[in-house]
């Protein structure tokens, strides 16, 4: 072995939110973690509804406190249909509180979650962050190498992969993805409105995808404003007046009047489901593992179960005396994570579609559920926990409850 080599039983590549979080579980529960990827630039200007179960996990490993005053509670979910459309669905209201929930979850912009992700894992003695790519992974039946940008080399028994979309691993574990790319693009902005939000998200349902406006702390809030390509492009060139314009008429001045703050993203819409979520030594999390479309707030909800999902079978490895990386564990976390990655990528994939559809009897079935929704005070209500639940095999740390080896 070279003398700037490493080893560790677990390795976690890529410094996302769901990397980090998967390294403070680990580390939290006394597990020796490695870490590996630079911490992500402060450019991403989306936001993260987070479900009340992601604010549970946050809160069990102590993340919660540092960036609570920056998240804004979401008590109320508004839809309503914006098509011109013959058969045009109700407007329907969702309360947290009549699920006797505070709130569905809380809002945050992505750079404060992840500033204090990265806060709390240096903090942590069992985990040790290195700030480089990883360019290589090769896989034995023993163990993973892991050949960094600099050249060094690191063996581990178990690699998260938390490396994103274009994830290195799970190409290296030769794990195959589904892919679907829609002709959509989601704009995601924030800005300042004289109108107070009322801790209230709106989703306008358009021709082109929805137009959705959810609460920040103060009269801010964040925009993901899904539409076509050319549209989306148009939208971007604009001055910041230009497009507080736009946005004021497309939310039907509902905040009042709108000031723009600095930063817009751009992101083709994407669905993209990984074949199988573990195989030889590597566990996938996060985007590595699903990427969908920001409809419902499900991403990264599912990226931090993820997450918590493989901490707590290392943890239960740990305990046991057993291999991370063993077969059975990478069957388990592949059995733990089906269902709720595939029903959540079925469910955002069908609510898409309804809405791009031209086809009437597809628009009247929506428009139907819709109007179901409005008058049936139990079915909103199963909708609403199913909708915040975090689904099959929750994991322990989303139920608030801290791991222990
Ligand atoms: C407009 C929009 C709005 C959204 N809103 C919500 C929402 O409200 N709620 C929700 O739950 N989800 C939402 N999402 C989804 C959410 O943003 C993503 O799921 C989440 O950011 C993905 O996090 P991740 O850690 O999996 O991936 P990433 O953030 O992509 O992190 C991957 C990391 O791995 C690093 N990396 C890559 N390759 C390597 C390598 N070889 N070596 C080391 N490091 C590497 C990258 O640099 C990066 O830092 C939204 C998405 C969009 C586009």
């Amino acid at each position: 072995m070279a003398k700037n080599n490493l080893s560790s039983d677990v390795v976690v590549i890529g410094a996302g939110p769901a990397g980090l979080m998967a390294a403070i579980a680990l580390a939290s529960a006394g597990v020796e973690t490695l870490l590996i990827g630079a911490t992500p630039a402060t450019t991403d200007h989306r936001t993260t509804a987070l479900l009340t179960s992601s604010v549970a996990a946050l809160e069990a490993l102590g993340v919660w406190e540092r960036c609570r005053d920056k998240a804004a509670p979401l008590k109320i979910m508004r839809i309503a249909d914006d098509r011109p459309v013959l058969l045009r669905a109700p407007e329907v209201a969702f309360e947290a509180a009549e699920i006797g929930h505070e709130a569905f979850g809380y809002n945050i912009e992505n750079r404060t979650l992840v500033a204090a992700l990265s806060a709390h894992a240096a903090t942590l003695s069992a985990l040790k962050h290195l700030e480089r790519n990883a360019r290589e992974l090769t896989i034995s039946e023993t163990d993973g190498t892991i050949t960094l940008d600099d050249g060094a080399q690191i063996i581990a028994r178990l690699i998260i992969a938390a490396d994103g979309r274009n994830s290195l691993c799970r190409s290296a574990a030769g794990i195959a993805v589904r892919t679907h790319r829609y002709p959509q693009t989601a704009l995601a902005l924030t800005f300042d409105h004289t109108r107070p939000h009322r801790d209230t998200s709106v989703e306008f349902h358009t021709e082109a995808g929805p137009f959705t406006l959810v609460p920040l702390p103060g009269q801010r809030s964040s925009l993901v404003w899904v539409t076509t390509p050319t549209e989306a492009e148009a939208v971007t060139a604009l001055d910041d007046t230009a497009l507080a314009w736009q946005v004021e008429q497309r939310s039907h001045a509902i905040l009042g009047k709108v000031s723009m703050l600095p930063g817009r993203g751009r992101f083709p819409l994407t669905l993209q489901t990984a074949e199988r979520f573990a195989a030889r030594r590597v566990a996938l999390v996060g985007e590595a593992a699903h990427v969908m479309p920001p409809i419902g707030a499900q991403g990264l909800n599912l990226g931090l179960r993820d997450a918590a999902a493989i901490a707590e079978l290392v943890v239960d490895a740990q305990r046991d005396g057993t291999d991370p990386g063993a077969p059975h564990v990478m069957d388990d976390y592949n059995a733990s994570r089906r269902a709720d990655i595939v029903t959540r990528s079925v469910a955002v994939d069908a609510l898409n579609r309804s809405l791009l559809t031209a086809f009437l009897p597809v628009q009247g079935v929506r428009g139907v559920g819709l109007a179901l929704l409005d008058r049936i005070g139990p079915l909103r209500r199963a909708v609403m926990r199913e909708g915040i639940a975090p689904g099959a095999h929750t994991p322990r740390l989303m139920r608030g409850e801290a791991l222990q080896s």
